[in-house]
């Protein structure tokens, strides 16, 4: 496929007529052709008003079309080929292995949000039958299923160029809700965002789906963003990236005379318990294996391990030792762009010239001409680390930090003080127990998944995944940005009184035509 550097509105390929912007090859700091000219305020505006005209025909469709729409994207993902992988490498510096395993969980996304259009749970159809000789009143006939909100503003994550991007998970599972999408693409891999958002296209076109249903946006400096974020046409926004960005999104749409929902995946450091047996009996395994998570992708996951916390002591001393002596073996990497290098390389070194920090251990030395990290774990005390607000600030990239607690006590108070978290790990065996009865409470109400025994790094796709958390992981932590429940964040519940069966959806009329497990007087059946 040759690029071609246009945004895709509707069915139209359209030259922006802003200024050209570049990606920029990171391990060797060079642009990348062709140029992808910034839309206006117009292009967004066309885009909204073509995605509200689409939102009644889409939703409309079969939920079969719905589903084979999302099947053919995947199919469309995958006959890019190499094409795909080669230029997202070349945008991005990611290895080819880890691209062609982030198409496949990409393609699976889709594959998945299939399955749960077919499915027909996520409707939640819920039947409460009139009973007319109630008494002392009647009860009305109510039926309740969910709708999509309308259009979705998706911001492509500069971190998984193909997993939550263009045809990412906020874009399949908005698309699955029955909304129509529109993505402002990340000026990281503009390239790789124009090959997949022309196989949405045509996918589009192939289903017979109105034109609105897909969009794609080129913008920097923010105006695109929040012209899109601002149209009233949008009805909800998707976004991975940083905490300043995402607070601005949700400021921008709690500004609107209708103010809309912004799901805002942001900040997290992914707290690690090592509990005091666990650590006694394998704290060098475990060692070698946060090392290994912690340099995982460059450390650009947000799910990183940013942050270790054990009882002081000689077994967590043989901890801090195996780290260090593990992460001097790791080698620097290119980051995503300059940008993230150069904010990691500032929040490395504000950790490792802080005054309450020891450097535990540094791989090889960052080479800034190549973007690349040198990866580095750092410790402290707990006295210092809950006097320093400053240390728990996220450092996107390869760096942590080890903190030593007095006593199970103070390991809880850490937990207390710690902001909301997508993820918090426990290192425990049959002999912790007690000191992980007294964390759970606390890690329940600060992170979105506790995992016991394993590295946070590596979500999962599946119906039982949460990838939120409460603020600053996410901007909702009521919400999941993978995982089947996803689509939830894009839908809504309509009740429907006494409606004739003629006037009802279809996965609410009294045969239930759709054959969809329904909720009745607060019993389910298939
Ligand atoms: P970013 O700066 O937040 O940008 C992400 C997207 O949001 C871009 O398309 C950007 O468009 C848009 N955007 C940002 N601020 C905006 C605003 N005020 N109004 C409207 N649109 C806005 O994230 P990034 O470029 O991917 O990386 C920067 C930093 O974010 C990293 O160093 C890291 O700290 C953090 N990050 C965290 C995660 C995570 O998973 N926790 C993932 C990626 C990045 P414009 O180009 O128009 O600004």
């Amino acid at each position: 496929m040759t690029l071609t550097g246009n945004m895709l509105i509707g069915a139209q390929a359209v030259k922006g007529a802003g200024a050209p912007l570049h990606a920029i090859d990171p391990a060797r700091g060079e642009p990348l052709q062709p140029g992808f000219c910034a839309g206006t305020a117009e292009d967004v505006a066309r885009a909204a008003e073509l995605a509200a005209a689409a939102f009644d025909p889409y939703r409309a469709a079969p939920l079969e079309t719905r589903a084979q729409f999302l099947e053919s994207i995947a199919e469309g993902i995958l006959a890019l080929g190499d094409a795909l992988i080669e230029r997202t490498h070349l945008e991005t510096g990611l290895p080819l292995a880890r691209l062609q395993g982030e198409r496949g969980r990409t393609v699976g996304q889709l594959r998945l949000f299939a399955r749960v259009v077919r499915d027909g749970y996520f409707l939640d159809a819920t039947v409460d039958p009139a009973q007319p000789d109630r008494q002392p009143l009647p009860r009305a006939d109510l039926r309740l299923a969910n709708v999509p909100l309308g259009p979705v503003a998706v911001f492509g994550a500069s971190n998984f160029p193909l997993a939550f991007s263009v045809a990412g998970g906020d874009t399949a599972s908005a698309l699955a809700a029955g909304c129509p999408v529109i993505v402002k693409a990340h000026n990281a891999h503009p390239g790789t965002s124009e090959m997949v958002g022309r196989v949405i296209q045509q996918a589009v076109a192939k289903h017979g789906l109105p034109e609105g249903v897909f969009s794609l946006l080129f913008g920097a400096g923010n105006e695109i963003g929040t012209a899109l974020a601002t149209h009233p046409a949008i009805t909800a926004v998707g976004f991975t990236g940083s905490r300043r960005g995402g607070l601005a999104l949700v400021a921008a749409a709690n500004a609107r005379p209708v103010p809309i929902p912004v799901y805002a995946e942001m900040s997290s450091i992914n707290p690690v318990f090592l509990l005091p047996a666990a650590l006694e009996a394998r704290a060098e395994t475990i060692a070698k294996g946060f090392v290994e998570s912690l340099v995982m992708g460059v450390g650009q996951f947000c799910t990183n391990p940013g942050l270790v916390i054990g009882i002081e002591g000689p077994a967590l001393e043989r901890f801090r030792q195996a780290a260090g002596q593990a992460v001097q073996a790791k080698g620097a990497a290119t980051m995503l762009t300059p940008g993230i290098f150069s904010a990691y390389a500032q929040g490395e070194q504000a950790l490792a010239g802080h005054a309450s920090v020891a450097t535990l251990g540094r791989g090889e030395a960052s080479r800034p001409a190549a973007n690349a990290a040198g990866p580095a774990v750092f410790g402290t005390d707990a006295t210092r680390f809950l006097a320093s607000p400053e240390l728990e600030a996220e450092v996107f990239g390869p760096a942590s930090l080890v903190v030593a607690c007095r006593d199970a006590a103070q390991m809880r108070a850490v937990a207390e003080h710690l902001e909301g978290q997508l993820t918090a790990t426990l290192f425990v065996d049959d002999a912790d127990a007690d000191v992980a009865r007294g964390l759970l409470p606390v890690l329940e109400r600060k992170a979105g998944r506790i995992l016991a025994n394993g590295y946070p790094t590596g979500v999962e796709v599946s119906h039982a995944m949460v990838h939120g958390g409460p603020f600053p992981a996410t901007s909702n932590p009521a919400s999941t940005s993978v995982g089947a429940t996803a689509i939830r964040r894009f839908l809504r519940p309509v009740c429907y009184q006494d409606l004739p069966d003629a006037l009802l959806p279809d996965g609410l009329k009294r045969a239930n035509p759709l054959g969809l497990p329904r909720m009745t007087d607060g019993v389910l059946s298939a």
